[in-house]
């Protein structure tokens, strides 16, 4: 595996594969099966597979979640090299950003950008968003390969492909959820996690799944009240929502017709870490 640390030498590698087809995964590092389902995906769909390691401080809208994000570069490395990846870009804070973090334009979200995610992490979205078109204009992929794991930054990423002309060639690729046996989405988060939180923390899977199998026509008010009682009940401190959006709009459900494919969604935090999850209910 090739590694860069600066745009210039990855375009100047990309350059000798120019014509071939190119997959690109995105990440922020500690990296696990999650990711590594996403690279095999890459590696099946497309002829060169890039993958970044870099964890963006403008995505995050808490200072110390920042802080506290695990970094395992050695790790990845070996994970990478494991599943054959191809090119790994690994660039600094100045390379990713040379003239500076600040955002020039204001992406244009919609209502994506006031729920859920969010709304309980304002600039979120934004900073998603300007990593990775910096990223897109620098890899310039056939194929944008990411989880379902962060469905609604997978409704975000659709808009900003839609939004620009020059990625308009680019294909999003949305991959399952890896879970551990348990039922828990795999996470870099998780590494923050004891062992009896890891436990605690398969309570977010049975939330999910306890949602989907009473859910019925109707209002679903007290079905989602339901399940937030059970993440607090389980040692949860702190939830941020619990909720059903239509699996294709994204809008919120407050009242499910049965014919709609609906996505169930949860964030909560378990000691200090914020962990996010959901399950697709299709009809
Ligand atoms: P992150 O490093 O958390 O920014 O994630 C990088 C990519 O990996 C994103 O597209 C995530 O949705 C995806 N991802 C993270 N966890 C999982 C998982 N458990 N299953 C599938 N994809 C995942």
């Amino acid at each position: 595996m090739l590694i860069f640390k600066t745009q210039q030498d990855l375009e100047q590698e990309l350059k000798k594969h120019s014509g071939k087809v190119i997959g690109f995964v995105p990440t922020m590092g500690a990296l696990h099966d999650g990711h590594i389902s996403l690279i095999k995906k890459s590696k099946q769909t497309a002829e060169i597979t890039v993958c970044s390691v870099f964890v963006n401080p403008t995505q995050f809208n808490d200072k110390s979640d920042f802080e506290k994000y695990p970094v395992t570069i050695h790790e990845d490395i070996a994970l990478l090299e494991s599943v054959n990846c191809d090119i790994l870009f690994l660039p600094s804070v100045q390379a990713m950003y040379p003239g500076g973090m600040e955002l020039k334009t204001k992406y244009q979200l919609g209502f994506l950008e006031n729920i859920l995610e969010g709304e309980f992490r304002p600039g979120h979205f934004q900073g998603v968003c300007q990593v990775v078109d910096n990223l897109l204009q620098m890899v310039m992929p056939d194929y944008l390969i990411m989880g379902a794991k962060d469905y609604q930054q997978c409704m975000v990423i659709q808009k900003l492909l839609q939004s620009k002309q020059e990625f308009s060639k680019i294909k999003l690729v949305i991959s399952p959820i890896v879970r551990e046996g348990s039922g828990l989405a795999k996470s870099s988060r998780n590494k923050r996690l004891s062992e009896n939180d890891l436990t605690k923390a398969t309570a977010i899977f049975k939330a999910l799944h306890f949602v989907k199998d009473n859910l019925r026509k109707g209002n679903i008010h007290s079905l989602l009240q339901q399940a937030t009682e059970q993440l607090l009940g389980a040692g949860f401190e702190k939830i941020d929502y619990v909720a059903i959006a239509d699996a294709n709009s994204f809008e919120l459900i407050n009242n499910w017709n049965e014919k709609q494919n609906a996505v169930i969604l949860i964030a909560a935090f378990l000691n200090g870490v914020r962990l996010i999850d959901n399950i697709v209910v299709t009809e």
